[in-house]
């Protein structure tokens, strides 16, 4: 399960900022296509928040659609999954998004 990794990654990030503050809340951005599993990563960041700063935090994750460029036909083409033709039937699709792990915003309790 590589989201254990990747929880590690963005609560040492989320910490770091937060210095001593407790956080609330943390907004991620998670493409379509990084083979995240949203489920995982809530059930990794619960137990990485454990005993940090960012314990009991709400952890917010949206899902971002993935784009490519057809180099066929140069139309647009929404990616729902890794493999996808285009409506022209080309497969040959430049990836323009959808691999992105953001850390989109992060609230902190009020001091
Ligand atoms: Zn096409």
């Amino acid at each position: 399960m590589h989201e254990m990794g990747i929880t590690k990654n963005i609560v040492s990030i989320v910490a770091e900022h937060a210095k001593t503050q407790k956080v609330k809340r943390v907004q991620l951005e998670i493409g379509k296509l990084s083979a995240v599993m949203p489920d995982a990563l809530q059930f990794c960041f619960d137990v990485v928040a454990k005993g940090t700063v960012l314990e009991g935090a709400t952890l917010e994750i949206i899902e971002v659609v993935g784009r490519a460029k057809c180099r066929a036909c140069g139309a647009e083409v929404e990616l729902h999954q890794i493999v996808t033709a285009c409506t022209c039937g080309s497969r040959d699709l430049e990836r323009l998004s959808g691999e992105e792990l953001n850390i989109k915003e992060m609230e902190l309790e009020a001091a």
